[in-house]
């Protein structure tokens, strides 16, 4: 999406949304669980992607709120004009990925994420240990925590070897066919039952 491009359209073709639907009734806001803890609240960063004006949308590109997002639903479950909020926000972090501009706050966010798969898509399961250990070494904050290692693996919390499942090709395979999906759709990546609501409303 560049800055020529008009951003209502790239944002329907991207997370399937409308946003100029919209009408502004902030109920979104008013029930979303990181209102607080976020830069704009998400009815804004709507008002924002509406104008189609590209200094509003890169606001919202680099703003804190798409990255707090925790695709939770809330709003989408409030809004009147079932508009995907959390599908919007999932095409606002990759585009910011996309093009360097992901708010200064991002960066752990990003960094544990990618622990996360990483340790999905080598063994299958979620290995705690080596997920912690890539974490900590992409944040730098190595010894972090480290006093609660011991009483967690005496406590059976934490395994220091990974449990994978048999067939981790299969996993692979996964990942690299829902890499290949997100490059070809530049879209959402994550799944979450809206089909079937738009489905139910017909
Ligand atoms: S609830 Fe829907 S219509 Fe109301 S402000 Fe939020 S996105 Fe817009
Ligand atoms: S999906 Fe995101 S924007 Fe919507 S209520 Fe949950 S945290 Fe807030």
């Amino acid at each position: 999406m560049t800055d020529n491009q008009d951003t209502r359209a790239a944002l329907k073709e991207s997370a399937g949304v409308d946003v100029s639907h919209c009408y502004q009734c902030g109920k979104c806001s008013a029930g979303c669980v990181q209102a607080e803890r976020m830069d704009y609240p998400p009815s804004y960063v709507m008002r924002l992607l509406q104008t189609g004006d590209p200094a509003d949308y890169r606001t919202a590109l680099s703003s804190r709120t798409i990255w707090l997002c925790l695709n939770c639903e809330n709003c989408y479950q409030r809004c009147p004009m079932s508009i995907d909020i959390p599908a919007v926000m999932d095409a606002l972090r990759q585009q910011a990925l996309r093009e360097g501009v992901q708010h200064r706050d991002a960066r752990k966010i990003i960094a544990f994420h990618r622990a996360f798969l990483a340790q999905v898509k080598n063994t299958g399961r979620l290995y705690e240990v080596g997920m912690e250990a890539q974490y900590k070494l992409s944040t730098g904050e190595v010894f972090q925590d480290v006093s609660l290692v011991p009483s967690m693996l005496s406590k059976g919390k934490l395994g220091l070897f990974p449990e994978g499942i048999k067939d981790r090709k299969a996993m692979r395979r996964i990942f690299d066919a829902a890499a290949s999906r997100t490059k070809g759709s530049a879209g959402r990546t994550s799944g979450n039952g809206k089909e079937k609501k738009k489905e139910d409303e017909r």
